[in-house]
């Protein structure tokens, strides 16, 4: 048993071992990657549920690592969180989706992603105003999306940095709502313009009394304060038969559409056709 435990205990060194190992590699690899021009970004449609129409676009960011192919967001970004290349990410997302958008002759809003340590670094208001300058983009038609994480760990800082970015008629809207460091008073301390419930209250919504509930309860609260909500991660006709009964303002998912290079959706960024 002693032996087995050693075992077991050399098992999990190796394991970490490979893992840290794997931490570097990425972190090294991903200091390339801006300057390699191996990012780039899909685009996923916003619905308006009453209309059925393309509202807007969310911008995800894609790295094709020369090696190991595509690496998925979810597993560079806080790689590129704790080594603080995601300033240098997130100014190219930033960047990069604005002047896409700024090209689209339908006028559709833009969603970006902004990490908890862009929204900390005090540059950021200035750079925002400053790409919003260059790519001529209208401000109303830039949305910044912020989870509640970004929000807790310096609560007057992330505050000033929302305000700064609000003043120059850009949009905020609560990721991931739900899961989390979720509390209610971030809803009246920020000046959200929108709530993105998290799709995992989305899966089964149609099915599962307590998603149903609690989506319900996002709702209720989204009409007493006057804010908008979306659906994250809508897949099946029968979630959005129920968002729409439940009266939610708009949806995204793949029901709608995958998120795709901007080609693919070329008649609605060009306004040929109305979804
Ligand atoms: P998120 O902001 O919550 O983005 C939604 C994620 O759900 C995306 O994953 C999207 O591809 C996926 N998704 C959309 N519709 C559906 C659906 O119907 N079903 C399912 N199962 N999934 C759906 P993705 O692109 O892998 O991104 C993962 C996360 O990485 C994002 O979550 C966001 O937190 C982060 N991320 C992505 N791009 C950026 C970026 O440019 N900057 C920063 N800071 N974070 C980013
Ligand atoms: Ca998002
Ligand atoms: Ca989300
Ligand atoms: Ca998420």
């Amino acid at each position: 048993a002693k032996d087995e435990g050693r075992g077991i205990y050399k098992f999990f060194e190796m394991e970490m071992g490979a893992q840290l190992r794997d931490r570097r590699l990425l972190e090294h690899d991903a200091r390339h990657a801006v300057v390699r021009n191996e990012l780039s970004l899909v685009y996923q449609p916003q619905v308006d549920i009453k209309s059925g129409e393309v509202t807007g676009f969310e911008a995800l960011v894609r790295w094709d690592h020369p090696e190991r192919g595509r690496i998925s967001p979810a597993e560079f970004i806080p790689v590129a969180e704790d080594s603080g290349l995601i300033l240098q990410i997130g100014e190219w997302v930033l960047r990069h989706a604005c002047q896409q958008a700024a090209k689209w002759q339908n006028p559709l809003s833009i969603a970006i992603n902004v990490s908890p340590v862009q929204l900390h670094a005090p540059q950021f208001p200035a750079l925002v105003c400053e790409i919003l300058f260059e790519t001529g983009l209208a401000p109303n038609r830039l949305e910044i999306e912020v989870t509640e994480t970004a929000l807790v760990k310096n609560m007057s800082r992330a505050l000033s940095a929302l305000r700064q970015i609000k003043a120059l008629g850009v949009k905020v809207a609560m990721d991931d709502f739900g899961t989390g460091y979720s509390s209610l008073s971030n809803l009246r301390a920020f000046p959200f313009d929108k709530l993105k419930v998290d799709q995992s209250f989305i899966k089964s919504v149609d099915s599962n009394g307590q998603s149903a509930a609690i989506v319900q309860a996002v709702l209720g609260l989204g009409k007493g304060l006057n804010l908008p909500v979306l659906a994250e991660g809508v897949e099946r006709p029968e979630e959005l038969e129920f968002l729409r009964g439940a009266v939610c303002q708009s949806a995204q998912g793949y029901w709608f559409g995958r998120p795709q290079t901007i080609d693919v959706y070329e008649a609605i960024t060009s306004g040929t056709t109305t979804n």
